[in-house]
């Protein structure tokens, strides 16, 4: 099968090079469009665990900050690769949910991502790629980060 659109999901840590690298090879072997994907979490879901209140009334402010930040940094590993701006894309929410959502808003035949093994059911998948997978509207390729 050969693969028209691409969506890599990449995380800003280390080890997205580890999935950009994998997601540009494989859409230059496949001659595909690569689009990439971040998604910044809420601010309650990342302190999950903590009273939260407190910071109720900044949370929007360091949100907006964090997607700022998350779009120009996904942009720089853009012009890396040739990607141009336009396909890159900075959900909000639940990162499984929107890669799916932007998968099938974009209309892609492939998405990317990275797998660790070593959350819950992950020996073999991480938790982003195990929902990632459940509905998900396309195949999907995993890049064990080593
Ligand atoms: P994890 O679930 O932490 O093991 O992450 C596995 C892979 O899911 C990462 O290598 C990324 O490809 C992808 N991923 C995790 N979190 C995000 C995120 N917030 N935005 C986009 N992709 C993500």
């Amino acid at each position: 099968m050969t693969y028209k659109k691409i969506l890599a999901a990449v995380d800003l840590t280390d080890e997205a090079a580890q999935v950009l690298n994998q997601a540009d090879q494989t859409a230059k072997q496949n001659g595909a469009e690569l689009s990439l994907i971040v998604v910044v979490k809420p601010i309650n879901q990342v302190y999950s665990g903590f009273d939260v209140a407190a910071l109720a009334a900044d949370a929007a402010l360091i949100e907006a900050d964090a997607v700022r930040q998350a779009e120009s940094r996904l942009v720089e590993h853009a012009k890396a690769l040739g990607i141009p701006a336009k396909r890159t894309f900075v959900g909000r929410g639940n990162p499984a949910h929107e890669i799916r959502e932007m998968a099938s808003e974009l209309d892609v035949d492939l998405i990317i991502l990275g797998t660790h093994g070593r959350h819950g059911l992950g020996l073999l998948l991480g938790s982003t790629a195990t929902g990632v997978l459940h509905g998900c509207p396309c195949d999907v390729l995993t890049v064990r980060i080593k």
